[in-house]
């Protein structure tokens, strides 16, 4: 069997799964279609290859050939795994959405590491953050026919998962938008809220009808959970506002979001002064008493109104 028609069976096969009326094929889904897409990713770089599949190989190195010429050949047993497969396509400027390739592999990871495995919710995800890729991988990468490829059945399946998907989604976000959000970053971090216990982004309000930040009551429909806001949170500022924050970093600037000195999550909102996941908030004017430079919000908290520097100088003085 080539890889290819490898790659498009362990599709087609988690695509059944998921369609069967049975909890315990979920996980197997995910699993088959997760393997499934990192083989079209490898047949991709087979066809990259020359004509020896080197690509395809973990680690080459130079060595010498028959006829005493330097050839690049394949060392070891094993193949390229996803961050390899990563590195290659950027080299090789093969475009793919790699956030959904990662987000349902994440969701791989925790179904796989977690007590609770049975949700159809939230295979969903992971097969329609799927169903992306592999449209990108068959179509642009490979320039191969998807209907024509995986058959009708299967094709059709992951559409109908994606709408079915989608349409959940689009249930859990209304419950969010309704709320008035005391930061703007909150607002703007909506589209990336996720479920601490299992990444599922079905994060919705227990009561839809609550309009109040301090009220909200999050719970997970993917995995039944409840969600505090604080971690919630902060794992969508991460994607919201992570690449901005690396940046800002890289040039001595000061990043968007920084650690609530009091609740310790990473939701401190810098431009807006205050905390988005509790109610700390650092007054405009905070200054230190002694010499009236601007103070942080970690300074303001923890030195009782004076600067880290004159902070230092008290505590000398006791
Ligand atoms: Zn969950
Ligand atoms: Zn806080
Ligand atoms: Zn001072």
């Amino acid at each position: 069997m080539t890889l290819f028609t490898n790659a498009v069976e362990s599709i087609q096969i988690g695509v059944e799964d998921l369609s069967k009326n049975d909890d315990r094929r979920v996980l197997s889904a995910v699993r088959n279609v997760h393997a499934g897409v990192l083989l079209l990713c490898k047949e991709k770089l087979r066809r990259l290859s020359p004509d020896d599949e080197i690509l395809l190989a973990q680690r080459f190195e130079p060595q010498p050939n028959d006829k005493g010429e330097v050839a690049i050949e394949g060392v070891g047993r094993n193949t390229v795994g996803a961050d390899d497969i990563k590195k290659r396509f950027k080299t090789f400027h093969v475009a793919l959405d790699w956030k959904r390739f990662d987000g349902m592999a994440d969701i791989r990871h925790h179904m796989e590491h977690s007590y609770f495995k049975g949700s159809r919710k939230r295979a969903r995800q992971a097969v329609a953050d799927a169903f992306l890729v592999i449209r990108q991988l068959l179509v642009e990468a490979l320039q191969e026919d998807p209907l024509k490829t995986l058959g009708p059945e299967c094709w059709t399946a992951l559409l109908e998962n994606a709408d079915l998907f989608a349409a959940e989604l689009q249930a859990c976000q209304v419950t969010l938008k309704s709320v008035r959000w005391d930061t703007e970053a909150a607002a703007r971090a909506l589209p990336d809220f996720a479920c601490p216990s299992c990444r599922s982004s079905l994060v919705r309000q227990r009561d839809p009808n609550n309009k109040s930040q301090p009220n909200a009551a999050l719970i997970c429909a993917a995995c039944g959970e409840s969600a505090e806001l604080g971690p919630v949170l902060s794992l969508a500022f991460d994607e919201t506002f992570g690449a901005q924050g690396h940046i800002a970093v890289k040039d001595g600037g000061e990043p968007p979001i920084s650690t609530c000195p009091e609740c310790s999550e990473e939701t401190y909102v810098v431009k807006e002064g205050r905390c988005a996941a509790c109610d700390f908030t650092l007054p405009e004017d905070a200054a230190c008493a002694i010499c009236g430079s601007g103070l942080s919000a970690e300074d303001y908290y923890e030195h009782d109104g004076l600067c880290s520097y004159h902070a230092h100088v008290a505590s000398k003085d006791d």
